[in-house]
């Protein structure tokens, strides 16, 4: 049924070029807003609030580094008065056609462009040279993102300027809470203990940020599959650390993993980690006495950080 509404907003949206039928009163005439993934596309909702029509492009479970663009994106991206895309190259391919798009419009923002340097891992080899993507491992570094959807959104709206600030300090605020609240969690796991092995290298920053020790099967980018060498070395990490669980992720195809757990002799945890996209929207769970949504990025954390802590304390 989500599935169904985020497809009919979509569709919607696309009627919506020019062919709405005279005297209608569904036109929605709040500026469209466009992000790549989810991560961006929630920041966008949480900052933009009801002032803006904000879409995503890439819908829960999709893999941004091997993300083709459909026919649709472009209209889209044409059609919207401000973009927000992750950079750091974490939209593949993608990245390419929104730099080019950048050149040609106002109103393209890389939320990233937000995060002083020095607090990015360092540059990647294997992932050409470039830093790792997946700052929003990280709740406290995400937040650095904030500053750039409200001035994005001022930039196109400037009568909401005081309306987007507002809610950008209380969501960097619930950003700073929802880090104390994965700190405190993360406590319930003996320091030993704090080992994360997962189908890609997209918990680096979670690792710097909560004191893990983080192993991928594939690297920074899923585009390359794992060779077999890296494969027997984390069974043997896995056998050597006595590490009880390890990690899917909701994005990456899960064989490979389950074939790494089986070797290894541990489980497979049977709660996928959101890596590089968030869950469905309105995918609301009850766990130890909290409820949330696991289609925003809070709920995404508060699943990761709660699957993780469960599966290895
Ligand atoms: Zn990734």
């Amino acid at each position: 049924m989500k599935l169904y509404l985020y497809t009919l907003g979509l569709l919607t949206t696309l009627l919506g070029l020019g062919c709405q039928p005279q005297g209608s009163a569904t036109v929605d005439e709040r500026p469209l807003v466009v992000a790549t993934v989810t991560m961006v596309h929630d920041l966008v909702l949480e900052v933009g609030g009801d002032r803006v029509r904000a879409e995503g492009l890439m819908g829960p479970g999709v893999d941004p580094h091997t993300y083709k663009p459909k026919i649709t994106d472009s209209a889209l991206l044409e059609e919207a008065k401000a973009v927000f895309y992750c950079g750091l190259h974490l939209e593949g391919k993608m990245q390419e056609s929104i730099e080019q798009l950048a050149t040609r419009r106002a109103g393209v923002h890389a939320v990233t462009s937000g995060i002083p340097e020095e607090k990015l891992l360092q540059p990647q080899e294997e992932f050409e040279g470039h830093h790792d993507p997946h700052v929003w491992g990280d709740p406290e570094l995400w937040k650095e993102t904030v500053k750039v959807v409200v001035k994005g959104l001022s930039e196109i709206d400037p009568e909401g300027a005081s309306y987007y600030e507002e809610r950008g300090r209380e969501y960097e605020k619930e950003l700073l809470e929802l880090k104390k609240w994965a700190l405190k969690r993360v406590e319930e796991v003996p320091e030993d203990k704090r080992l994360l092995v997962t189908s890609h290298d997209a918990f680096f920053y979670f690792g710097r940020g909560f004191g893990f020790e983080v192993r991928g099967l594939q690297g920074v980018s899923t585009v390359s599959e794992a060779g077999l060498k890296d494969r027997a070395e984390l069974v043997k990490f896995i056998k050597e650390r006595g590490i009880k669980a390890i990690f899917p992720e909701t994005s990456v195809n899960p064989k490979a993993i389950a074939a790494v757990a089986a070797e290894a002799g541990v489980t497979a945890s049977h709660e996928e980690l959101f890596s590089d996209a968030m869950g469905m929207p309105g995918d609301v769970v009850e766990l130890h006495g909290e409820s949330y949504d696991r289609g925003t990025y809070v709920g995404m954390v508060k699943h990761n950080v709660n699957s993780i802590v469960d599966g290895l304390k």
